[in-house]
């Protein structure tokens, strides 16, 4: 069995599957990882492991024409692509480009605009390829990582939870932040994982594991509004790490640009 890392930016949360990650998934497959040498990292390790692979891990956003280029021989190489983390499940921070002018960010940023090659948007791996699962988490869950890969190792579907991170919360037995005392929170949308780390502490939630099925967005952005929140900065808290997933993306157009 052989697994493949492509562009990861070298994912604590992989790399600590060598210790309980690991474990867990010994335990239920039989299989081992290590990543020194069944897992090959770009960035972790020299040693890059040739293809076809059973199970291929895609972190990052498609940014760049060769981007584009390559995801289509990681797909012809792969029995299974899982997407992983908000760049590559929803373009990431950098899809804030896709609301402005890019050649303008670039002229701002490197002394040699001419040089940079990159896409006028920043789109999740999906929108190029098929994609078996999608993980989602900025940064992931590494127990839904051991169950996403523990599932296709068995051949069945890997069991995420569909839920938002309200349900985390008041399972946490936690006060609500916003019912308490009107601090904004994206928990009602946002998809479960993280177990509510953010209200734990008395703070909103910001959306990082992007959003969850059927999310009611427009909901969320009205109650925002009836807190006095102006428009400007209600479009702000949509416009985050998964500023181009639908839902998200939707209802901060509706508050404007
Ligand atoms: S604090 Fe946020 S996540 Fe927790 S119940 Fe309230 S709205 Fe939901
Ligand atoms: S509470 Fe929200 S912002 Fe905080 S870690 Fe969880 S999903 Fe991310």
């Amino acid at each position: 069995m052989e697994y493949h890392v492509e562009r990861t930016l070298f994912s604590k949360r992989i790399v600590h599957l060598n210790d309980d990650g690991a474990g867990r998934l010994h335990r239920l497959t039989g299989w081992r990882i290590d990543i020194r040498s069944d897992v090959s990292v770009a960035e972790a390790s020299r040693a890059v492991i040739k293809g076809p692979y059973d199970v291929s891990l895609v972190e990052g956003s498609i940014t760049t024409p060769h981007d584009a280029e390559r995801i289509h021989h990681i797909r012809r190489m792969s029995k299974f692509l899982v997407t992983i983390g908000a760049c590559a499940t929803a373009g990431g921070i950098q899809a804030l480009r896709n609301f402005a002018n890019v050649e303008k960010f670039t002229s701002i940023v490197y002394a040699t605009p001419a040089y940079i090659q990159t896409l006028a948007k920043s789109t999740p791996i999906s929108e190029h390829i098929r994609v078996d699962f999608e993980l989602r988490g900025c940064p992931i869950n590494k127990y839904q990582l051991v169950e996403v890969l523990s599932a296709f190792l068995n051949h069945r579907k890997p069991v995420t939870p569909q839920h938002s991170v309200c349900v985390e919360c008041k399972s946490r037995g936690n006060v609500c932040v916003m019912v308490a005392h009107g601090t904004p929170c994206l928990g009602p949308v946002t998809h479960a994982g993280c177990g509510a780390i953010c209200p734990s502490y008395d703070r909103g939630c910001y959306g990082c594991f992007g959003p969850m099925e059927t999310p009611n967005a427009r909901a969320l952005g009205d109650r925002l509004r009836a807190l006095g929140m102006p428009a400007r900065d209600i479009q702000r808290v949509f416009r985050n790490f998964n500023a181009q997933a639908g839902a998200f993306r939707e209802e901060s157009e509706r508050h404007g640009g």
